[in-house]
C-alpha cells in the first residue's frame, strides 16, 4: 500500500467515528486524505480534523473511488450493504459492526493478539465486540501462559458503547431527575424519558444487552465465546457471561473469573500481565488501587487489577479488567489494524 494513504470513515459523525477521525490525528497515521460519510442527514456537516475542517459527505454506493482503507461504523446493515461497494472499488474495510465478524474469509482481528491475521484477508478486517476486545487484553496473555479453559464473567457496559443517542438518554434523564430536586428513593422518571433503551439506565442497572436468544443468553454475551474462540485460535475455549448496561458514559469494566490448564499463581499472573502491551497493571487495594471506569476514558490503555486467586477453580484467577471501549473496543483496534496494512 502507498505511503500517504485515502481513508474514509463511514459514520464518522457517530460515537465511535469521532473517536476514529480523534484517534487518526493522534497516531499520526499516514494519511493523504480523509473522507467524511454518513447519512443524508449529516451531509454537509463541518467536523474539526487537524486543525481544519472535513465536510461530511452522504454514503452512496459511489463513495469509495480512490479510497484505500474504509473503516466502517454505521452498524451492521450498512456493512453489509455499502462493504461490498468499497471492497469492489479497491479499498480494504475495517468494520466494526458484528457484520462479518464470525465469516470463515474474515479476519477478527485484536492485533495485540492476533495482528497477523490481517495478512489473510480478503478485503474486509473485521474489528472484535467492545467486551470481548477489552476481556481478551488481559485474558490472552494469561492464556499464553497458563492456557485458559473457560471463563465466567459480568460485564458493566457504558451508555456510549450504544451510540450517540443513548449518550444523550443518560444525560437528559440524569438532568431531568436533579433538575425535579426529588430525594434518592424518588428516582422513577416517565416512560416519555425512556427511548433508546427498554428500562430506565440512569440509576440502574439492565441485565439487557443486545438481543436474547433461545438459549436465554444475549447476542452479546455469546460474542465473548464465539469471538474469544477466533482471535485466540482456540476452538474449545468456554465462556459464560452476563453482559449488564449500566450508567456509566464512557468505559466498559469486565469481571472475570478463569480456569486455566495449567497452575497459576496470582504472583506469576502479576509478572505476566504487567508486560502485557497495552494493558495497565492497576492492582494495590491496600492503598484503594484498582482499575476505575473513570480512569481508564479517553485511554488507549486497559487496565487490570484485583488480581486473585479464584476459590471456586482449582487453577483459577479472578481479576477485573477496564477499557475505553470507544478506543480499545472500537476506533482505535481500528486504526491499529489500518496500520498493521
Ligand atoms: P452512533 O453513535 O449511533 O453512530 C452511528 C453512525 O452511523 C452515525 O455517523 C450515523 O450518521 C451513521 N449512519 C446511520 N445510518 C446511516 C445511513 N443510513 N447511512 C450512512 N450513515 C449512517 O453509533 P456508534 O456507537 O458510533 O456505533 C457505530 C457502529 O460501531 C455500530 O455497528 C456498533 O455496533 C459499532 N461499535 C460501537 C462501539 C461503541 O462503543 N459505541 C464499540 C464497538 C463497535 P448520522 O449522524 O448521519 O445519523
Amino acid at each position: 500500500m502507498s505511503k500517504n494513504l485515502h481513508v474514509a470513515i463511514v459514520g464518522a459523525t457517530g460515537a465511535v467515528g469521532i473517536e476514529m477521525m480523534r484517534t487518526l490525528e493522534k497516531r499520526k497515521f499516514p494519511l493523504g486524505k480523509l473522507t467524511l460519510l454518513a447519512s443524508a442527514r449529516s451531509a454537509g456537516k463541518r467536523l474539526p480534523f487537524l486543525g481544519g475542517e472535513v465536510e461530511v459527505q452522504e454514503l452512496t454506493e459511489h463513495s469509495f473511488k480512490g479510497i484505500d482503507v474504509a473503516l466502517f461504523s454505521a452498524g451492521g446493515s450498512i456493512s453489509k450493504n455499502f462493504a461490498p461497494f468499497a471492497t469492489q472499488a479497491g479499498a480494504v474495510v475495517v468494520d466494526n459492526s458484528s457484520a462479518f465478524r464470525m465469516d470463515a474469509d474474515v479476519p477478527l482481528v485484536v492485533p495485540e493478539v492476533n495482528g497477523a491475521d490481517v495478512q489473510g484477508n480478503r478485503g474486509i478486517i473485521a474489528n472484535p465486540n467492545c467486551t470481548t476486545a477489552i476481556t481478551l487484553m488481559a485474558l490472552w496473555p494469561l492464556h499464553q501462559a497458563f492456557g485458559v479453559t473457560r471463563v465466567f464473567a459480568s460485564s458493566y457496559q457504558a451508555v456510549s458503547g450504544t451510540g450517540a443517542q443513548a449518550i444523550e438518554e443518560l444525560e437528559k434523564q440524569t438532568r431531568e431527575w436533579a433538575k425535579s430536586e426529588r430525594k434518592w428513593d424518588d428516582v422513577r422518571l416517565g416512560g416519555e424519558h425512556v427511548r433508546v433503551y427498554p428500562h430506565q439506565i440512569a440509576f440502574n442497572a439492565l441485565p439487557h444487552v443486545d438481543s436474547f436468544l433461545e438459549s436465554g443468553y444475549t447476542k452479546e454475551e455469546m460474542k465473548m465465546e464465539n469471538e474469544g474462540r477466533k482471535i485466540m485460535h482456540h476452538p474449545s475455549f468456554r465462556a459464560s457471561v452476563t453482559c449488564v448496561r449500566v450508567p456509566v458514559f464512557r468505559a466498559h469494566s469486565v469481571a472475570v473469573s478463569a480456569e486455566f490448564a495449567k497452575p497459576v499463581t496470582v504472583a506469576a499472573a502479576r509478572e505476566v500481565l504487567g508486560r502485557a502491551p497495552g494493558l495497565d497493571l492497576v492492582d494495590d487495594p491496600t492503598l484503594k488501587k484498582y482499575p476505575l471506569a473513570l480512569d481508564v476514558a479517553g485511554k488507549d490503555h486497559c487496565a487490570v487489577g484485583r488480581i486473585r486467586q479464584d476459590c471456586a477453580f482449582d487453577n483459577g484467577l479472578s481479576f477485573w479488567v477496564a477499557g475505553d471501549q470507544l478506543l480499545k473496543g472500537a476506533a482505535l483496534n481500528a486504526v491499529q489494524i489500518a496500520e498493521l496494512l
